[in-house]
């Protein structure tokens, strides 16, 4: 790997400000999506490690929620500033270690880097409230106050964004953290801890626990007694399983979950913006983001149109390692991931959907797949029901807005929801009928620091970045003090 700061590379755990081994020696490979090759071994930690980091988190605690907003905040500030300074590396070892293209990868940096920037000067603002009292002698004061110890599970299709979206409000709110990354992207987690240490995080303020062991180390952060939060984005059976195991110490909970995103072309949209827009949600990450487009409906007047127009841009996106210049898609994550799309290919077309592109394993080999249009897709497919997770284009024809409404609706996630449509009565019809968290319309891209992220519905609750995320690792105590009044 070459890396311009080879001290980003780590291997081990990070508890209480060093980098450490699993207790047991044991380690577990990481390997490059793109070339099936062999990158690194990474500490596998259990159960051990993490009740370790818990309980270095909680003395940490101690000390970090009494810093004031500013203070937190500086430190903040530095970590934001050191994550831009090596925005070329970390890029380098999110490519390296997820497949995404090594423009998008540093795409996402910045994005990640965005909230440890948002949040470190939200640090400064925790207000509370003065309320007037209920009687005469009473006086109330609402503090904010922060939550505790907090654990972040995330997943490898934003390996650095997802940590930074949870961490950075936890941290500024005075929390601290202990936080699983996922198996096949624990490097990204790694780097900026690496990070964090130099930019003068106390020990203990942030851990990272890499792990094989998903199931062990889950276990421990949702029971354990002293992590008072936790914030999980993945996938929604594991998001359920880990409220489930949350309930016997009542933890707070955020989850952010699956999505199965409408993306609505109406008759008067700008066909041209339709199209880039829904090429830049469908095949982001190779279709790998839970905000992706899934199903495409277009009104019946243009669809043949839209058709043509989408193909024509789909056909010359480029695919293959991420590290080449021009790659717009890479591979996908794993095998399991392409079994997926294989299966849910065959299914939609035995039941009368066209392959009106690509449609199989790209030529490349390993888990490269072609981007693909599929055109005449119905409600009785298994891919209506079903996040893609992979550059499939599944493509409806719907007749009016009630019809189309009833359709996007008809599923039991609610995480983003696009349309294209130029008539403003409709657009606020649509816009409140759509049961979603996030709306783009007339554009593809929505996530922004400045805004909430997060669903309704089955793909969970909370939300991330905004005057709003700092919320979610906050307590609000009232104060009611009773006065001499003559
Ligand atoms: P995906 O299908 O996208 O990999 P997952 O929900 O399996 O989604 O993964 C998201 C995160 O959840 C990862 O960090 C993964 O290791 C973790 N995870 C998976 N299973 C469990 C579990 N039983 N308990 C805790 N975390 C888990």
């Amino acid at each position: 790997m070459q890396l311009k700061n080879n001290n980003l590379l780590q291997q081990q755990a990070f508890i209480n400000g060093e980098f450490v081994d699993a207790k047991n020696g044991n380690t577990f490979n990481i390997t490059n999506p793109s070339t099936g090759g062999f990158l690194t071994r990474v500490a596998d930690c259990g159960a051990e490690e993490t009740e370790a980091a818990v309980l270095f988190a909680s003395v940490a605690f101690q000390e970090w929620k009494e810093l004031t907003g500013i203070e937190r905040g500086r430190i903040l500030r530095r970590w934001y500033e050191l994550m831009m300074d090596n925005i070329d590396d970390l890029a380098t070892i999110l490519t390296l270690e997820q497949g995404k293209p090594w423009s998008e990868a540093k795409g996402e940096i910045k994005y990640g880097a965005s909230f440890v920037e948002w949040f470190a000067e939200e640090a400064k603002r925790v207000y509370g409230d003065t309320i007037p009292g209920h009687q005469r002698d009473k006086r109330i004061i609402v503090l904010k106050q922060p939550i505790g110890v907090v654990a972040a599970i995330t997943p490898w299709n934003f390996p650095n964004a997802m940590i930074t979206r949870k961490v950075a409000p936890a941290l500024a709110a005075g929390c601290t953290c202990v936080i699983k990354p996922a198996e096949a992207t624990p490097l990204s987690a790694l780097a900026i801890a690496q990070l964090a240490r130099e930019a003068g995080f106390p020990p203990g303020v942030l851990n990272i626990i890499p792990t094989n062991k998903a199931a062990e180390v889950g276990k421990v952060l949702s029971t354990h007694p002293i992590v008072k939060k936790l914030s999980f984005t993945g996938s929604t059976p594991v998001g359920k399983l880990l409220m489930k195991q949350c309930a016997d110490t009542v933890k707070k909970v955020s989850l952010e979950l699956g999505g199965n995103a409408p993306f609505i072309v109406f008759a008067d949209a700008d066909l041209d913006a339709a199209v880039d827009g829904a090429i830049a949600s469908k095949y982001r990450n190779a279709g790998q983001t839970c905000v992706c487009a899934n199903r495409l409906f277009v009104q019946e007047d243009v669809y043949d149109l839209f058709l043509q127009k989408y193909k024509a841009k789909v056909a010359y996106l480029k695919v293959g390692d991420g590290m080449e210049e021009d790659v717009v898609i890479g591979p996908l994550i794993n095998e399991k991931a392409v079994k997926k799309v294989e299966h849910l290919l065959e299914d939609a077309v035995s039941k009368g959907a066209k392959k009106l592109l690509g449609g199989g394993r790209h030529e490349l080999g390993g888990t490269f797949y072609e981007p693909t249009i599929l055109a005449d897709v119905a409600v009785t497919m298994d891919i209506h029901q079903t996040e893609i997770f992979g550059p499939i284009s599944p493509v409806y024809s719907f007749s009016d807005a009630d019809d189309v409404i009833n359709m996007a609706n008809d599923t039991p996630f609610g995480l983003a929801a696009y349309f294209y449509g130029k008539n403003i009565d409709l657009i606020f019809k649509v816009a409140e009928a759509l049961e979603y968290g996030m709306v783009g319309i007339n554009t593809g891209m929505i996530s922004t620091t400045v805004a909430p992220f997060g669903g309704i519905k089955e793909s969970g609750f909370g939300r991330e970045g905004s005057k709003y995320g700092m919320e979610e690792y906050l307590v609000k105590k009232y104060l009611c003090l009773q006065v001499e009044t003559n």
